[in-house]
């Protein structure tokens, strides 16, 4: 089938989308909130599945090459012993910032395709079909499903940033209610996140509180701390989605954050949405009408969208635990190494 679709959101899932929709030979138009493209940003870790997402777009080799990639990393504790090494499964994940992956999903999309600047909120402007591509505060979602599906605080603060040189290789240090990732990326840069256990709003958001918090951690969270700018420091709590009933309403599809914001734990949640989006323009090109199309799709990526916004609470919860530890780091180390 070929059609025409409304995107709300220019982010990851809604530029995916659009590209693969617009090879289809589909009518596109993408409504995005911000005015430009974002030049700075932190780094996302790309899995094997969203890579075959972007292939299935043509841009995953252009994602490869701009990326940094990794095939295994670290947990360790916060005196810099290791719990385990990781490996990953069926490849490597790629390391690229935010901004360089919009700026990739961005550049095939003819011109007037995407239009900065302007909401999409009423968007019923006749086209087949909507995709909800907006987001963890989707507000397509508050108008098609209701305000009790918003996503819930899951009682965790998180930090990101990024400081110059690149770091060798990932790690992700867990302590006492808290963890620190570390990981190299493009641009000659090292990215870092940060995860507290607190109640939301309950800390400020600045390099102090970090400092203070993980001051005691080993010597390479440290050495982050210290030179890390104030200026570029990412803080925000933490969320995820309420299961929904349906990720389709209508002509209407949600795709990505807007229907399964998930903890960062796994890394999981720009690589879903764009395996989302894939999964929804394969739906509405290989089926014979709209309808048929969308149940697809939901058939398809809910249940498993669903056990990945648990199994990163899960993680989130395992990482952060303030207690049995040593239970834990043994129990970690062994289902690591038995894979
Ligand atoms: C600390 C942290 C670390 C993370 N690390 C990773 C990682 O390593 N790997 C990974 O895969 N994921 C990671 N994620 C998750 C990832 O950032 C999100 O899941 C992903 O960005 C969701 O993509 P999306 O397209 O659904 O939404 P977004 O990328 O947020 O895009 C939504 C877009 O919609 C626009 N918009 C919003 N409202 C409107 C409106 N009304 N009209 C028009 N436009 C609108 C916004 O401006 C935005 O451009 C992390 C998240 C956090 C918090």
């Amino acid at each position: 089938m070929r059609g025409t679709a409304t995107v709300v959101g220019g982010g990851i899932g809604g530029l995916t989308a659009a590209n693969y929709l617009i090879r289809a030979g589909w009518e596109v138009r993408v409504h995005e909130r911000a005015d430009t493209l974002p030049d700075t940003g932190t780094a996302l870790g790309l899995w094997p599945q969203a890579l075959a997402a972007l292939d299935a777009i043509g841009l995953g080799d252009r994602v490869r090459e701009l990326g940094v990639s990794q095939s295994s990393g670290a947990l360790l504790r916060s005196d810099g012993t290791a719990i385990a090494r990781v490996t990953v499964r069926g490849g490597s994940t790629t390391l690229l910032s935010r901004p360089a992956l919009l700026t990739t999903l961005a550049a095939p999309l003819g011109p007037g395709v995407l239009r900065y600047d302007t909401t999409g909120d009423r968007c019923g402007d006749g086209a087949d079909v909507v995709i909800a591509a907006d987001g963890i505060n989707s507000r397509i979602r508050d108008a098609v499903l209701g305000e009790r599906y918003r996503p819930r605080p899951l009682g965790m603060a998180a930090w990101r940033g990024w400081v110059s040189g690149t770091a060798d290789s990932s790690a992700e240090t867990w302590g006492d209610g808290a963890l620190f990732g570390i990981s190299p990326r493009d641009g000659g840069l090292t990215n870092f996140f940060a995860a507290v256990r607190v109640e939301p709003d309950a800390v400020d958001g600045g390099a102090a509180f970090l400092r203070e918090r993980f001051g005691g951690w080993h010597s390479e969270v440290r050495t982050i701390l210290d030179r890390l700018d104030p200026a570029t420091l990412l803080h925000h709590d933490l969320y995820e989605s309420p299961p929904l009933p349906s990720y389709v309403r209508g002509n209407v599809a949600l795709i990505g954050d807007a229907a399964h914001a998930m903890a960062p734990n796994l890394g999981r949640g720009a690589c879903e949405a764009m395996i989302d989006a894939v999964a929804l323009g394969r739906a509405l090109t290989e089926s014979a009408d709209v309808p048929e199309a969308l149940r697809r799709y939901d058939r398809c990526r809910r249940r498993p969208t669903r056990a990945l916004v648990r199994a990163s609470r899960t993680m989130g919860r395992v990482a952060t635990t303030t207690r049995l530890t040593p239970l834990r780091d043994v129990a970690i180390g062994l289902v690591t190494r038995l894979g």
